[in-house]
């Protein structure tokens, strides 16, 4: 491209976004993963990129972010060396910082990841990821929310409050981290398979770390179909999960316009149970969850929702309770994934005997479902389900950057924790 770039030369952003972001110190650039194409190309105009010319490097840009992994636009070699200069200058291509990673006897891994305040433009925040890799397939578990406002009294993140939601960068970078990690990028030489084609490690990606995924549902949204995108890291919908809770009123929308996989934390099978499991249930209870699953877009033999079911001793074990859960699912494409409870400090509950564990999935299998007990994974560094927390704690008001949203309302318009209501 032809790109005679000079600051005072620019294009002056005619938005406030971009006036703010023109006039921001040097240190403000802008992140470029999370962006879309049409934010990527706008950007670009705003550097002075032909407005005709913006869709094909935003291309460009876009196969060096999710393609290549590129961390450094000296890398970028498709694009002119004004536009490399322009964007060093201008954005940024930084990723969270693995301030501790823990491996598990089994090969989970788990990274405690720091943000990058230059993006937030807020004080740091840490969240976790893990990796879970299998003999077929590797799976990714994301966060989307420092803490979560959800209480649910079996989860450990429960126990932490919300800091904030993710940005879709944040929640793309915790992807982006792991394959650097790994050495999942086609430069790095990946072990070729048995086809001599390069071996994909993260195979699958389950947003199931901290928060409640629909209650930051537009980054969470942006962030899949970026993750999604062929041109890109183009993990396939059919392979990307979304666990909820169950907060009813968004489950439709994730279907519709994200069109990833859907899992619900579903753990009790009668309101009373369950209200004291997972609260939210107090807002949306069993009858209303079990509609919006049957309706849920696109639910089919081939596109089954997986239940997630806690084993509790005692609290939501009995064969009663199983007959039940058989009941619930009655027209319902479904699966169960029976998940043996893993400990945590000051966890109020145990872990269901193996043996109630095993006649619990008789019961379901013999009905027709799905109900693998899955193996506890990264138990001994607490990166089993539930077991996830960071040390971020909420800021207080006088602590918030000037502009950032009230930590205790984070998204405009948005109702947190109708449990606690
Ligand atoms: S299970 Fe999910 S929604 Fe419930 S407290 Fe834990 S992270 Fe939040």
């Amino acid at each position: 491209m032809n790109l005679k770039i000079k600051h005072a030369q620019m294009a002056e952003p005619t938005d406030p976004a971009a006036t703010a972001s023109a006039r921001a110190p040097q240190a403000a650039r802008q992140p470029l993963a999370g962006l879309d194409r049409g934010e990527l190309g706008a950007f670009l105009g705003r550097l002075g990129v032909a407005e005709k010319a913006a869709p094909m490097r935003a291309n460009q840009i876009w196969n060096w972010l999710y393609a290549r992994g590129a961390r450094d636009f000296g890398a970028m070699t498709t694009l002119s060396k004004d536009l490399r200069e322009a964007l060093a200058q201008r954005a940024s291509l930084r990723r969270p910082e693995i301030m501790r990673e823990r491996q598990s006897s089994d090969g989970t891994r788990k990274w405690l990841l720091r943000l990058d305040p230059e993006e937030a433009g807020r004080k740091p925040a840490e969240i976790e990821t893990v990796y879970i890799p299998e003999e077929d397939r590797g799976t990714l578990c994301i966060s989307s929310q420092v803490g979560c406002t959800l209480t649910c009294s079996f989860c450990h993140t429960g126990t932490q409050r919300l800091v904030r939601n993710l940005s879709a960068g944040e929640i793309l970078a915790q992807i982006l981290v792991a394959r650097d990690a790994l050495g999942e990028w086609p430069h790095a030489s990946p072990t070729p398979d048995r086809a001599g084609a390069p071996r994909r490690r993260i195979t699958n990606v389950v947003v199931m770390g901290m928060g409640e995924p629909l209650y930051n549902f537009d980054n969470v949204k942006k962030a899949l179909l970026i993750a999604s995108d062929d041109a890109g890291l183009a993990i396939s919908k059919r392979r990307i999960t979304l666990s909820t809770s169950g907060v009813v009123p968004m489950m439709r929308r994730c279907g519709e316009e994200i069109g990833v996989m859907l899992a619900v934390s579903l753990h009790g099978v009668r309101d009373e149970v369950r209200d004291r499991l997972v609260p939210i249930n107090r807002k949306f209870p069993i009858a209303r969850l079990m509609e919006a699953c049957r309706t849920y877009p696109r639910v089919s033999n081939t596109r089954r929702i997986t239940f997630e079911y806690v084993m509790l001793r005692d609290i939501n074990d009995t064969a009663d309770d199983a007959r039940a859960l058989v009941g619930l699912l009655a027209g319902i494409p479904a699966k169960i994934n029976l998940i043996p409870f893993n400990p945590w400090p000051g966890s109020p509950y145990e872990c269901s005997p193996w043996e109630r564990i095993e006649r619990f999935a008789e019961i379901v299998n013999r009905a027709g479902y799905a109900s693998p007990i899955r193996a506890p994974r990264g138990r001994d560094i607490m990166a089993a389900c539930g077991q996830l927390k960071s040390r971020s704690r909420r800021v207080r008001a006088p602590e918030a950057a000037p502009g950032e949203p009230d930590a205790r309302n984070p998204v405009r318009g948005q109702r947190l924790n109708p449990a606690r209501r």
